[in-house]
């Protein structure tokens, strides 16, 4: 299999070429000092060990850019604490344990269980038909965090999928029924339902898809008729 690796500084990004597809590596570059931010192997290259190749290629490549690393992404650190040969490379008071929160949360019976770490990207209320339709309910309170920040712990096998469109594969328990949490491939972002999660703190601060509501929140949060400009809505707001 032809392989091409390079630091594409341009993009801010290591590259990993395999099969004509783009595995790669985010980058913060200041003075001196690396941050490796997010990593990112497509489907298609998925089971062949691309991820591990990419991970030891950046760090062979920080290594003889002589920077000193730090470690915000989950697969670089999950792939540091198995090869100790690179923990040299990282700043100093760096580990590759992360101090993130984290919470978990689990299905109806409890066979699933998931975890998500950090904080999520945005939290608020979604009032649309699909969810209304899903959930059996006429609101869902959503947490939606970095794909990357979301791990299944328990009962992987036990998970249901049904994606009715592209956007959201929702995903539920085979035993129970109950519903876990949304994967958003298109935006790499999970929903992962906010009154599951275990000593986590639901901070909304929206309400999308308002003009299909079937319940009126009087909380003075902003009501978008659909989405927020910059998560690709119109932005139009209505009236609590
Ligand atoms: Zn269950
Ligand atoms: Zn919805």
């Amino acid at each position: 299999m032809a392989e091409n690796f390079r630091d594409n500084e341009a993009r801010e990004r290591f590259e990993l070429d395999v099969e004509g597809y783009t595995a790669f590596v985010t980058y913060r570059i200041s003075s001196g000092a690396i941050t490796l931010v997010h990593t990112e192997v497509p489907p298609e290259l998925g089971g062949k060990g691309v991820g591990s190749k990419l991970a030891r290629a950046t760090l062979d490549a920080v290594r003889a850019q002589e920077r000193k690393l730090t470690v915000e992404c989950d697969f670089i650190r999950n792939f540091m604490t198995k090869h100790a040969e690179y923990n040299d490379l990282l700043a100093p008071g760096q580990t590759t344990h992360t101090n993130a929160a984290t919470y978990k949360a689990c299905c109806f019976c409890g066979a699933v269980e998931v975890e998500a770490s950090g904080a999520p990207v945005f939290a608020g209320y979604c009032h649309c038909a699909d969810c209304q339709a899903w959930s059996a309910a006429p609101v869902n309170a959503f947490s939606l965090w970095k794909s990357g920040d979301v791990r299944v712990t328990k009962g992987a096998s036990d998970i249901g999928t049904y994606n009715k469109t592209e956007n959201s594969y929702r995903k539920f328990c085979k035993t129970c029924g109950g519903h876990i949490m949304t994967e958003h491939p298109r935006m790499r972002l999970t929903d992962v339902y906010a009154n599951l999660l275990r000593g986590y703190t639901h901070q909304p601060t929206l309400h999308v898809n308002y003009a299909s509501k079937t319940l009126s929140v009087k909380d003075g949060l902003p009501k978008y008729a659909d989405f927020p400009a910059d998560l690709g809505g119109t932005g139009e707001k209505l009236p609590d």
